[in-house]
């Protein structure tokens, strides 16, 4: 079941959930999620928390003053799964002060086997597969809590919001977890997208960021085939949406119909997702990818030709299995060469069950890739700081999302951090803000003037 299926749910509290406070004739649960990993789970924990809130549960402010804990969880690492076992461990010991703490885990440590998850995690009330949320629903039902308002969107406390397009991977990377928990590709359908999209702009969002694993296959399950582009045409046309983004690309997918559709729709904004792993042909093939460095390479050329303001982010992995130093050298003048505003750098971890793991020695030592992760990080930063600089002295367009350690923040359409400082209330606002200072990971200013 697609995860639209929330907001098409009815939902109401019939009997009083006995051991939880009550306000009036409802059940007021206070509920905390706690969210690790990639947007698509920070997207979901937002429709989670909108489903509670609707049911009329409260939101907590951490795990001490909650009732419900909510982890939504990460393995495509180790170390994000060491930090979900530290937060199962010590959500046991809370258990067994307050015994009717209730525990429930979603997320990509949820794989089909939840009887060995259930065994590992007796504390845990229950396990439910990332998107499934008839689960919740039903374990909600079993506690008494049944249908009967319209359950309304997640709470918006924020001009954006994520909106998951297509759920899963077919595409089995063979260092990557996320196609044996998320499953094969289910694509939502384009006219509930767009119904979702039009409610959300009614009540203020200004902003959206489609979301997949691969973006470019959203559709090809669909009756009639419609793709990404045909999406952004169909969502452009809503009035009170001001901006749409999308994430994340996959090299071998992106079509020029989508780049020349970024190039042509107004609200599109000028910034892509486009990892590349490798700058090396045979680890990108021992990856299985599916493309070489040269066709990354022509793509990327492509798309700035087509589309000159575009930023670009990339992802890279050091440390696979057999990475030579030579091959490195690739990744890294790869990184010299194509001058990505943002790369995010990993270094590889054997995930059981993958086709690298079971074919692949992990042979660099860690003390390597640490090295190797830490010399694309210097010289991205170099980097970075020189696109930045540019930047210097020039008027951008901001759409503020909130405040921060007493500044207002927001992105520019090419996916920039700003800060700047002001008295006014500038929150879900478009403003023209003049660049004043710049650092590789984001930018300051001032405000000359309201867009909208
Ligand atoms: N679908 C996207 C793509 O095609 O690249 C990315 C999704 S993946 C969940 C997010 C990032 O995590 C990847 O781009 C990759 O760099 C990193 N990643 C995935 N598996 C990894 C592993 N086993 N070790 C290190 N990094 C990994
Ligand atoms: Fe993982 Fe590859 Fe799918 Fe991205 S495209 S989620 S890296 S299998």
């Amino acid at each position: 079941m697609s995860s639209s299926s929330l907001i098409e749910h009815e939902i109401k509290i019939k009997q009083p959930y006995n051991q939880h406070k009550e306000e009036g004739n409802s059940i007021m649960l206070r509920y905390f999620i706690w969210t690790i990993g990639c947007q698509m789970n920070k997207a979901e924990s937002q429709q989670i928390a909108g489903y509670l809130d609707s049911v009329g549960h409260q939101a907590a402010t951490s795990f001490s003053n909650a009732d419900l804990v909510i982890l939504n969880t990460c393995v495509v690492r180790q170390s994000a799964e060491n930090k979900v076992l530290g937060t199962l461990g010590l959500l046991k010991g809370l258990k067994n002060k307050h015994p009717n703490l209730q525990i429930l885990v979603t997320g990509c440590l949820v794989n089909s086997d939840t009887q060995e998850l259930k065994r590992r995690f007796p504390h845990v009330d229950l396990l439910f597969k990332p998107g499934d949320y008839p689960e919740l629903i039903a374990w909600n039902e079993r506690r008494g809590v049944f249908i009967e308002q319209e359950a309304s969107l997640s709470t918006i406390s924020s001009p954006c919001a994520f909106i998951p397009i297509i759920q899963g991977c077919d595409n089995f990377c063979s260092y990557c977890i996320v196609p044996y928990r998320r499953g094969r590709e289910v694509s939502r359908p384009l006219g509930e997208i767009v119904r979702e999209v039009e409610e959300l702009a009614r009540r203020g969002i200004k902003e959206v960021t489609l979301l997949g694993q691969n973006v470019d296959s959203y559709g090809h399950d669909l009756p009639g085939h419609p793709d990404l582009a045909d999406l952004l045409n169909e969502l452009s046309s809503i009035d009170d949406l001001v901006r749409i983004r999308f994430l994340t690309n996959h090299p071998k997918d992106i079509s020029l119909k989508l780049i020349d559709t970024v190039a042509s729709l107004n609200k599109v904004c000028e910034h892509l997702e486009l990892p590349v792993q490798s700058g090396d042909d045979d680890i990108l093939r021992a990856m299985r990818r599916g493309y070489t460095v040269e066709r990354h390479r022509e793509l990327v050329h492509t798309i700035r030709r087509k589309v000159p303001q575009i930023s670009l982010s990339t992802d890279i992995i050091v440390g696979f299995p057999g990475e030579t130093e030579e091959q490195f050298e690739h990744s890294l003048s790869l990184v010299k060469e194509m001058r990505f505003d943002v790369v995010h750098v990993a270094a590889y971890s054997p995930r059981p069950g993958t086709i690298a793991w079971r074919e692949y020695q992990d042979n660099i030592p860690s003390e390597v890739k640490k090295e190797r992760l830490n010399k694309i990080e210097e010289l991205q930063a170099a980097i970075a700081s020189e696109i930045n600089s540019q930047l210097q002295g020039r008027q951008m367009e901001v759409l503020v999302e909130g405040r921060k350690k007493g500044k207002w923040f927001g992105r520019t359409r090419s996916n920039k951090l700003v800060f700047f400082e002001d008295a006014g209330d500038w929150v879900a606002q478009l403003a023209r803000i003049q660049i004043e200072k710049t650092s590789p990971w984001s930018l300051r200013g001032e405000v000359k003037k309201i867009i909208n």
